[in-house]
Protein backbone atom coordinates (compact mmCIF):
# COMPACT_ATOMS: atom_id res chain seq x y z
CA UNK A 1 0.00 0.00 0.00
CA UNK A 2 3.13 2.35 0.75
CA UNK A 3 4.92 1.68 -2.72
CA UNK A 4 0.76 2.28 -4.25
CA UNK A 5 0.56 5.54 -2.60
CA UNK A 6 4.39 6.46 -3.22
CA UNK A 7 4.03 5.75 -6.55
CA UNK A 8 1.34 8.21 -6.94
CA UNK A 9 2.99 11.09 -5.09
CA UNK A 10 6.04 10.60 -7.53
CA UNK A 11 3.15 11.36 -10.04
CA UNK A 12 1.42 14.04 -8.55
CA UNK A 13 2.28 17.72 -10.29
CA UNK A 14 3.98 19.93 -7.48
CA UNK A 15 0.94 22.14 -7.43
CA UNK A 16 -1.24 19.36 -6.51
CA UNK A 17 1.39 17.99 -3.55
CA UNK A 18 1.11 21.39 -2.22
CA UNK A 19 -2.38 21.16 -1.89
CA UNK A 20 -2.10 17.79 -0.09
CA UNK A 21 0.59 18.94 2.14
CA UNK A 22 -1.82 22.15 3.17
CA UNK A 23 -4.96 19.55 3.68
CA UNK A 24 -2.17 17.07 6.00
CA UNK A 25 -1.28 19.84 7.70
CA UNK A 26 -4.87 20.95 8.51
CA UNK A 27 -5.77 17.85 9.84
CA UNK A 28 -2.56 17.71 12.20
CA UNK A 29 -3.91 21.24 13.53
CA UNK A 30 -6.98 19.59 14.69
CA UNK A 31 -5.97 18.92 18.24
CA UNK A 32 -3.93 22.36 18.63
CA UNK A 33 -6.32 24.59 17.60
CA UNK A 34 -8.20 24.65 20.91
CA UNK A 35 -8.61 27.97 22.68
CA UNK A 36 -5.00 28.58 24.37
CA UNK A 37 -2.52 31.01 25.43
CA UNK A 38 -0.73 31.24 22.20
CA UNK A 39 -1.24 33.56 19.64
CA UNK A 40 0.70 33.83 15.93
CA UNK A 41 1.28 37.07 14.53
CA UNK A 42 1.28 36.27 11.12
CA UNK A 43 -2.57 35.26 11.33
CA UNK A 44 -3.15 36.90 14.66
CA UNK A 45 -5.07 33.81 15.80
CA UNK A 46 -4.86 32.25 19.02
CA UNK A 47 -4.86 28.39 20.00
CA UNK A 48 -3.04 25.76 22.48
CA UNK A 49 0.12 25.05 21.27
CA UNK A 50 2.22 25.14 18.19
CA UNK A 51 2.79 22.08 16.11
CA UNK A 52 5.83 20.06 15.31
CA UNK A 53 8.42 20.33 12.55
CA UNK A 54 7.52 17.28 10.82
CA UNK A 55 10.81 16.42 9.47
CA UNK A 56 13.41 16.17 11.99
CA UNK A 57 17.02 17.65 11.02
CA UNK A 58 18.59 14.21 12.62
CA UNK A 59 21.84 14.62 11.41
CA UNK A 60 24.97 15.06 13.11
CA UNK A 61 25.43 18.28 12.55
CA UNK A 62 22.22 19.27 14.24
CA UNK A 63 23.20 17.23 17.46
CA UNK A 64 26.88 18.65 17.45
CA UNK A 65 25.27 21.94 17.68
CA UNK A 66 23.80 20.90 20.81
CA UNK A 67 20.26 21.20 19.77
CA UNK A 68 17.90 18.54 20.26
CA UNK A 69 14.24 16.97 19.54
CA UNK A 70 12.37 19.19 22.28
CA UNK A 71 13.57 22.16 20.28
CA UNK A 72 11.60 20.99 17.07
CA UNK A 73 8.59 20.07 19.26
CA UNK A 74 6.37 23.36 19.11
CA UNK A 75 6.76 25.44 16.41
CA UNK A 76 4.67 25.63 13.21
CA UNK A 77 1.43 27.68 14.05
CA UNK A 78 -1.87 24.82 13.54
CA UNK A 79 -3.84 27.65 11.20
CA UNK A 80 -0.82 29.67 8.71
CA UNK A 81 1.56 27.05 9.32
CA UNK A 82 4.48 30.28 10.30
CA UNK A 83 7.27 29.15 12.05
CA UNK A 84 9.23 31.17 14.46
CA UNK A 85 10.66 33.11 12.15
CA UNK A 86 8.13 34.24 10.31
CA UNK A 87 6.38 35.61 14.13
CA UNK A 88 9.41 37.37 14.68
CA UNK A 89 9.37 39.34 11.56
CA UNK A 90 6.07 39.71 11.68
CA UNK A 91 6.03 41.16 15.57
CA UNK A 92 9.07 43.53 14.39
CA UNK A 93 7.27 44.84 11.13
CA UNK A 94 4.22 45.30 13.28
CA UNK A 95 6.22 47.92 15.52
CA UNK A 96 7.26 49.92 12.56
CA UNK A 97 4.05 50.38 11.79
CA UNK A 98 2.86 51.13 14.93
CA UNK A 99 5.74 53.51 14.71
CA UNK A 100 4.23 55.14 11.72
CA UNK A 101 6.58 53.44 9.51
CA UNK A 102 5.02 51.64 6.58
CA UNK A 103 7.50 50.09 4.20
CA UNK A 104 6.18 50.94 0.41
CA UNK A 105 8.63 48.79 -2.06
CA UNK A 106 9.28 45.23 -0.58
CA UNK A 107 11.05 42.72 -1.95
CA UNK A 108 10.99 38.89 -0.45
CA UNK A 109 13.83 36.55 -1.80
CA UNK A 110 12.20 33.08 -1.48
CA UNK A 111 9.06 34.03 -0.22
CA UNK A 112 7.52 32.11 2.47
CA UNK A 113 3.79 31.46 2.89
CA UNK A 114 2.84 32.93 6.35
CA UNK A 115 5.54 36.02 5.92
CA UNK A 116 3.43 36.90 2.09
CA UNK A 117 0.10 36.40 3.74
CA UNK A 118 0.84 38.89 6.40
CA UNK A 119 2.27 41.00 4.45
CA UNK A 120 -0.91 40.50 1.85
CA UNK A 121 -2.86 41.62 5.34
CA UNK A 122 -1.25 44.57 5.90
CA UNK A 123 -1.90 45.71 2.05
CA UNK A 124 1.77 45.24 1.04
CA UNK A 125 2.42 43.95 -2.16
CA UNK A 126 5.91 42.46 -1.94
CA UNK A 127 8.12 41.65 -5.07
CA UNK A 128 8.53 37.71 -5.03
CA UNK A 129 12.31 36.43 -6.30
CA UNK A 130 14.23 33.61 -6.53
CA UNK A 131 16.65 31.59 -8.90
CA UNK A 132 14.53 28.21 -10.08
CA UNK A 133 10.77 28.58 -8.08
CA UNK A 134 8.05 28.42 -10.83
CA UNK A 135 5.85 30.59 -8.36
CA UNK A 136 7.46 34.27 -7.67
CA UNK A 137 7.13 37.43 -9.99
CA UNK A 138 11.25 37.52 -11.12
CA UNK A 139 13.70 35.10 -11.15
CA UNK A 140 17.40 36.33 -10.50
CA UNK A 141 20.30 35.53 -9.11
CA UNK A 142 20.44 36.99 -5.23
CA UNK A 143 24.30 37.54 -6.41
CA UNK A 144 23.84 39.85 -8.99
CA UNK A 145 20.47 40.60 -9.52
CA UNK A 146 20.22 43.09 -11.95
CA UNK A 147 17.98 45.36 -10.42
CA UNK A 148 17.63 49.02 -10.26
CA UNK A 149 20.10 50.32 -7.18
CA UNK A 150 18.50 51.94 -4.11
CA UNK A 151 15.08 50.22 -5.22
CA UNK A 152 13.10 48.73 -2.08
CA UNK A 153 12.47 49.89 1.35
CA UNK A 154 12.17 46.41 2.65
CA UNK A 155 13.68 42.94 1.55
CA UNK A 156 13.24 40.08 3.31
CA UNK A 157 15.77 36.96 2.84
CA UNK A 158 15.03 34.01 5.50
CA UNK A 159 17.20 30.87 4.68
CA UNK A 160 18.71 31.74 1.30
CA UNK A 161 22.28 32.49 1.97
CA UNK A 162 23.09 29.26 3.10
CA UNK A 163 22.57 28.39 -0.54
CA UNK A 164 24.57 30.87 -2.46
CA UNK A 165 27.84 30.28 -3.87
CA UNK A 166 29.29 33.84 -2.64
CA UNK A 167 27.48 35.21 0.51
CA UNK A 168 29.50 38.18 0.52
CA UNK A 169 28.83 39.02 -3.30
CA UNK A 170 25.08 38.15 -2.05
CA UNK A 171 25.35 40.60 0.81
CA UNK A 172 27.06 43.53 -1.32
CA UNK A 173 24.59 42.86 -3.68
CA UNK A 174 21.53 43.49 -1.31
CA UNK A 175 22.84 46.83 -0.47
CA UNK A 176 22.79 47.71 -3.45
CA UNK A 177 19.88 47.44 -4.31
CA UNK A 178 18.27 48.28 -1.04
CA UNK A 179 17.09 52.12 -0.56
CA UNK A 180 19.40 54.63 2.18
CA UNK A 181 17.84 53.85 5.09
CA UNK A 182 15.81 50.66 4.18
CA UNK A 183 15.80 47.53 5.67
CA UNK A 184 17.05 43.69 4.82
CA UNK A 185 15.81 41.39 7.52
CA UNK A 186 17.21 38.46 7.10
CA UNK A 187 17.17 34.99 9.25
CA UNK A 188 20.10 31.85 8.22
CA UNK A 189 20.27 28.27 10.04
CA UNK A 190 23.35 28.70 11.95
CA UNK A 191 25.25 26.48 14.98
CA UNK A 192 25.45 28.97 18.03
CA UNK A 193 28.23 26.71 19.33
CA UNK A 194 30.36 27.66 16.07
CA UNK A 195 32.56 30.72 16.36
CA UNK A 196 33.93 30.29 12.37
CA UNK A 197 31.19 29.41 9.59
CA UNK A 198 31.90 25.74 8.06
CA UNK A 199 32.57 25.77 4.28
CA UNK A 200 33.63 22.71 3.07
CA UNK A 201 34.54 22.36 -1.16
CA UNK A 202 34.91 19.07 -0.46
CA UNK A 203 31.57 18.26 0.05
CA UNK A 204 29.46 18.10 -3.49
CA UNK A 205 27.09 15.55 -3.28
CA UNK A 206 23.71 16.12 -1.48
CA UNK A 207 24.49 12.85 1.07
CA UNK A 208 27.86 15.07 1.75
CA UNK A 209 26.01 18.06 2.19
CA UNK A 210 23.61 16.29 4.12
CA UNK A 211 25.92 14.99 6.48
CA UNK A 212 28.48 18.14 6.46
CA UNK A 213 25.84 21.19 6.79
CA UNK A 214 22.74 19.35 8.27
CA UNK A 215 20.71 20.26 4.66
CA UNK A 216 21.30 18.46 1.11
CA UNK A 217 20.90 21.68 -0.26
CA UNK A 218 23.26 23.87 1.90
CA UNK A 219 26.45 24.82 1.17
CA UNK A 220 28.00 26.37 4.17
CA UNK A 221 26.75 26.08 8.19
CA UNK A 222 26.94 29.46 9.47
CA UNK A 223 29.07 30.34 12.68
CA UNK A 224 28.62 33.03 14.91
CA UNK A 225 31.19 34.93 12.41
CA UNK A 226 28.18 35.84 10.55
CA UNK A 227 26.82 38.46 13.16
CA UNK A 228 30.57 40.62 12.19
CA UNK A 229 30.14 39.79 8.87
CA UNK A 230 26.93 41.56 8.44
CA UNK A 231 27.61 44.05 10.59
CA UNK A 232 30.56 45.20 8.22
CA UNK A 233 28.04 45.40 6.05
CA UNK A 234 25.11 47.13 7.62
CA UNK A 235 23.95 48.68 10.59
CA UNK A 236 22.87 46.01 12.08
CA UNK A 237 20.69 44.92 15.06
CA UNK A 238 19.89 41.53 16.19
CA UNK A 239 16.45 41.04 16.83
CA UNK A 240 15.89 37.83 19.13
CA UNK A 241 12.71 36.46 18.95
CA UNK A 242 12.80 34.46 21.85
CA UNK A 243 12.76 37.23 24.50
CA UNK A 244 9.72 39.20 22.85
CA UNK A 245 6.41 39.41 23.80
CA UNK A 246 6.02 36.57 26.43
CA UNK A 247 2.27 37.38 26.63
CA UNK A 248 1.66 36.53 23.62
CA UNK A 249 3.75 34.16 23.41
CA UNK A 250 4.36 34.68 19.42
CA UNK A 251 7.28 32.03 19.61
CA UNK A 252 8.61 28.94 20.44
CA UNK A 253 11.78 27.17 19.99
CA UNK A 254 14.46 27.61 18.97
CA UNK A 255 13.68 24.61 15.87
CA UNK A 256 16.56 22.95 15.12
CA UNK A 257 19.71 25.09 13.37
CA UNK A 258 17.06 28.21 13.73
CA UNK A 259 17.49 30.31 16.82
CA UNK A 260 14.75 32.92 16.42
CA UNK A 261 17.70 35.38 15.50
CA UNK A 262 16.31 38.08 13.20
CA UNK A 263 19.21 39.96 11.51
CA UNK A 264 18.09 43.48 11.34
CA UNK A 265 20.16 45.21 8.60
CA UNK A 266 19.91 48.99 7.90
CA UNK A 267 21.50 50.22 5.13
CA UNK A 268 23.32 53.36 6.12
CA UNK A 269 26.63 52.79 5.46
CA UNK A 270 29.31 52.82 2.22
CA UNK A 271 28.90 50.32 -0.39
CA UNK A 272 31.37 47.55 0.64
CA UNK A 273 33.84 46.08 -1.39
CA UNK A 274 32.16 43.75 -3.60
CA UNK A 275 32.81 40.04 -3.96
CA UNK A 276 34.37 39.21 -0.80
CA UNK A 277 33.33 36.20 1.08
ZN1 LIG B 1 -0.61 31.70 12.37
Amino acid sequence: MKRILKAIKNRLPESALERLRGVQALLRGVPYRKPGACHCHCCGRSFVGYMPIGKRIDTDVLFAANTGKAHVAHSICPYCRSLPRHRAEARLIAGWLDAGTTPQRVLAFAPEKAVLAYLHKLGLRPVTADLIADNVDIHVDIEDTKLPKNSFDLIICNHVLEHVHNCGKALAELHRILAPGGVLLCTVPMDYNREHTLEDASARSAAQRLKTFGQADHVRLFGKDIIPLLASVFDMEIFDGSRTDPVNIPLVGPSALDYNLVFVCRKTKQPPVRGHT
